[in-house]
């Protein structure tokens, strides 16, 4: 007897790639079938079968306020009311602007584009035009979306040439950037001293959070930071997934090394297909119309997509900084208790909570780069996430992804959480 996510998926697979519209979801990484949603509330995802999931997957990061909140439910509702896009201005997408530059310390001009790719797309040609360079500088292990010439494989800790990670993206597009371990000052020094009046911008997840979570190692962001300086470089901080979630201004704030560009997504939509891009007012300048740089968009800055960014980030300056420490402690006390258990059962672990992320990893650690993160048991993983699953706990469908606590988040969510793991670990 199937189940009904079963026939849903099922039915998917003879229409759509892998029966997803965003590979990850197909849980290739764990095995075994995706669930299909319901619906969520709160902290809690439910799928066509009735099953209620404590939920860290948090559409991969966006829903800091957890599913279905009240107020921005209400906020997309009112703005759906009277129409969904217009395609001229609107004072929301003023407000929204505002609101991004009051709160990210680097931001002084913001555009509002669709997703994190488009923003981080449109930040590299904006940094190839300012520079008149044509070399990215990106890590092995970031993710910055699936523009072409970021989808390039992780080298070996040596700086080459990229090579292409998929068919379909041409060598000569992959071959401007260059790729360096994550966390590696010295691999960075030695690239600029060889190759610095190439480099058009570096770019970096300033928390890695695309390998697992991998905080950066102290004076790595600032080592960037100089040394893109020295050599006249860009550095770009791609904030798609940390924006919001590591603390209210982002990493930029919380580590205090301020990029000459930003990109921002996930949270800053608050569940809608949102990014942004900004930074200097000097560099945004270079945006059309002001500027040379062609970028637009149909439905950028559209006025559902700031509704629900609007009500999300006013609630997180509501809070303060004080709602990242304590979801922090949450992530902690989620780390906590997999060391515990992992050391119960002799099992080889580690674990990492900054903010609202947090990475598991069967791996004796430490974790700072992407070799260490893909040496991670990755069976053991995919053992431990469906024995969660059966336990009505939701992690991401594989170690290299982080996993997100939201504001709603409470005692009765981790309790239940921390005594999941311990029956999973058991079982691993
Ligand atoms: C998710 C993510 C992106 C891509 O954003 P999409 O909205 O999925 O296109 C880019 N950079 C980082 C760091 C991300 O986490």
């Amino acid at each position: 007897m199937l189940t009904r996510s079963e026939t849903a998926y099922a039915a998917a697979k003879q229409v759509m790639p892998g029966g997803v519209n965003s590979p990850v979801r197909a849980f290739r990484a764990v095995g075994g079938t995706p669930f299909f949603a319901d619906h969520g509330a709160g902290p809690y995802l439910y799928d066509l079968d009735g099953n209620r999931y404590v939920d860290y997957l948090l559409s991969w990061g966006p829903l800091i306020w957890g599913h279905a909140h009240p107020r921005v439910i209400d906020s997309v509702v009112a703005a759906a009311r009277r129409g969904t896009s217009f395609g001229v201005p609107t004072e929301w997408e003023t407000e929204m602007a505002q609101l991004v530059i009051d709160l990210v310390p680097s931001v002084e001009v913001v555009r509002m584009v669709n997703s994190g790719t488009e923003a981080v797309m449109s930040a590299l040609r904006l940094a190839r035009a300012y520079t008149g360079r044509p070399c990215i500088v990106k890590f092995a292990g970031g993710y910055h979306g699936h523009a072409d010439s970021l989808l390039v494989k992780a080298g070996s800790g040596v700086a080459t040439f990229g090579l292409p990670d998929s068919p379909g993206v041409p060598a000569a597009t992959a071959e401007t950037t260059l790729v360096l371990p994550y966390n590696d000052v010295a691999a960075v020094q030695s690239l600029f001293a060889a190759r610095g009046e190439t480099i058009a911008a570096v770019i970096v997840e300033p928390v890695a959070g695309n390998m697992g979570c991998i905080p950066p190692v102290p004076g790595f962001l600032q080592a960037l930071r100089d040394l893109t300086q020295q050599y006249g470089a860009l550095l770009i901080f791609d904030e798609v997934m940390t924006g919001f979630r590591i603390a209210l201004g982002g990493a930029q704030a919380r580590f205090g090394v301020v990029p000459d560009l930003t990109t921002l997504g996930k949270v800053i939509g608050g569940g809608l297909p949102v990014g942004a891009y900004g930074g200097k007012r000097e560099i945004m300048g270079w945006v059309a119309p002001d500027g040379p740089v062609y970028q637009a968009g149909t439905l950028s800055g559209n006025p559902l997509a700031m509704a629900a960014g609007l009500a999300t980030l006013r609630m997180l300056q509501e809070e303060g900084e004080a709602l990242y420490t304590r979801l922090e402690a949450y992530g902690r006390a989620l780390v906590e208790a997999f060391l515990d258990a992992g050391a119960k059962h002799g099992i080889p672990v580690t674990g990492h909570a900054l903010g609202g992320m947090f990475g598991l990893f069967f791996h004796p650690g430490p974790v700072r780069d992407y070799a260490a993160a893909a040496a991670a048991d990755s069976q053991r993983y995919a053992r431990f996430f469906h024995a969660l699953l059966r336990r009505g706990v939701a992690l991401a469908p594989s170690q290299l992804e982080s996993g997100f606590v939201s504001a709603v988040h409470g005692e009765a969510e981790l309790a239940w959480t921390v005594a999941a793991v311990a029956d999973a670990m058991a079982e691993v």
